[in-house]
């Protein structure tokens, strides 16, 4: 899904740059990019030095004289920008992008390209006039420009937890706790009561807790243990410790030599 989109690199200065946006790309999914009349000479060795093994998207970048070229085949095209310009154009922020362009994924003749300027002044109002929407990273309005790799890491990172969410809606895992998967299944109603009856025995046993005055405990410890919400293995441990416990509290008990009064 995400090998739909192109990320378009207009006038880059640096190549380093260039390197890290396809190290940054490939991190997240992406594979094809597209240089528009980069400044210094492509292929170059800073580029392959900061794309740290992601050659092969530098290997494979297309080189392009204008922008207009370069979103030739695109059915959307998102410019991105540090800065507001004169004439409003519909302005997305990148996690709003991200909603839009997984909607427009799910056409697979869509072909997307995410437009990034140059390093000392962005792109041009043409270039901008050349994109359906606009898309602006919300940072410091003192200090609002983002390194470009950033910017690329950015944007595509909203788009790769965009695609996976929806990926997990159409699967839903049977085992999710709180968003996360699980080895063990998880103690069921019944398993968790006889633990909590077998938790307040104990704490009577060891004088703990006194159920003609038991304030807030029980609840207390409830909450705890249904926050952390334990499985089968973990009730099974601490129902052993609770054991335990009961069995030292009784020796003990039985050891001690009764109070004279
Ligand atoms: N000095 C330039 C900023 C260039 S940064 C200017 O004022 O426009 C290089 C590119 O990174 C920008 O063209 C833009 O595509 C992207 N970028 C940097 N910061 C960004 C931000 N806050 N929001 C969106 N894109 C940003």
């Amino acid at each position: 899904m995400l090998k739909a989109i192109k990320i378009v690199l207009v006038g880059t200065s640096h190549p380093g740059n260039i390197g890290g946006v396809a190290r940054a790309m490939k991190n997240m999914g992406l594979a094809e990019l597209c240089l528009v009349a980069p400044r210094a000479q492509f292929p170059h060795h800073e580029a392959v030095l900061r794309s740290v093994g992601a050659t092969d998207i530098l290997d494979n970048a297309k080189i392009y004289d204008c922008l207009e070229d370069a979103v030739a085949d695109c059915t959307l095209v998102a410019g991105s920008s540090a800065r507001s310009r004169h004439l409003p154009w519909p302005l997305l922020n990148p996690r709003q992008l991200a909603e839009r362009l997984e909607q427009e994924l799910t056409h697979s003749e869509h072909r997307i390209a995410l437009v990034f300027g140059r390093e000392d002044r962005g792109l041009s109002n043409e270039e901008l006039h050349l994109c359906h929407l606009h898309v602006h990273i919300p940072c410091n309005p003192d200090f609002s420009s983002l390194n470009l790799a950033a910017a690329v890491q950015v944007l595509t990172y909203e788009l790769r937890m965009a695609v996976l969410a929806a990926e997990e809606k159409q699967t839903p895992s049977k085992t999710l706790p709180f968003g996360t998967e699980w080895d063990t299944p998880f103690a069921n109603g019944e398993t968790l009561e006889h633990f909590f009856n077998h938790l307040e025995r104990t704490l009577i046993d060891i004088n703990f807790h006194n159920p003609d005055n038991p304030r807030l405990l029980m609840s207390r410890l409830r909450r705890l243990y249904m926050r952390a919400r334990p499985d089968t293995i973990e009730m099974n441990m601490l129902r052993g410790i609770l054991t335990l416990t009961q069995q030292a509290a009784n020796k003990n008990a039985a050891t001690k030599p009764p109070e004279s009064n």
